[in-house]
């Protein structure tokens, strides 16, 4: 099949050149990916992304940090809240919905030092009746 040793050589030093190159594209590829993603977190407002939560001392800081308005006027709804872990911090994400656009607003709390509990259940985020 080759005609010699050195043939052989040529072919297995092609092959590993491929696989040292897929790899370092592999690498830039994900370091591209995460520059993209804080590029586009560093537009949004601060707490829309986990790149850039709002820091909370307390979970009991939180209800009042929330939206209570969506861009079109009417009283956001809190959709769902829980845990949402993001590398070595601790975060806790809020999600809004509004009943006429039907947009979700996320909103990332960083709480890694909160010295309380998350209080869950009858929302302390649901609108006050006017
Ligand atoms: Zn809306």
């Amino acid at each position: 099949m080759f005609d010699s040793l050195s043939d052989l050589l040529w072919l297995l030093a092609i092959l590993i050149l491929c696989i040292v190159v897929l790899a370092l594209v592999d690498r830039w590829v994900v370091i591209l990916r995460r520059g993209l993603l804080r590029l586009r977190a560093r537009r949004l407002p601060p707490g829309r992304s986990p790149l850039s939560p709002l820091h909370v001392a307390a979970f009991a800081e939180i209800p009042a940090l929330v939206r209570s308005r969506c861009g079109c006027g009417a009283t956001l709804q809190k959709v769902i809240e829980g845990p949402a872990p993001y590398g070595e911090r601790q975060l806790w994400l809020v999600v809004q919905g509004c009943p006429t656009c039907n947009q979700r607003t996320p909103t990332y709390f960083d709480v890694t030092g909160a010295h309380d509990r998350p209080r869950i259940g009858p929302s302390p985020l649901t609108p006050v009746p006017r």
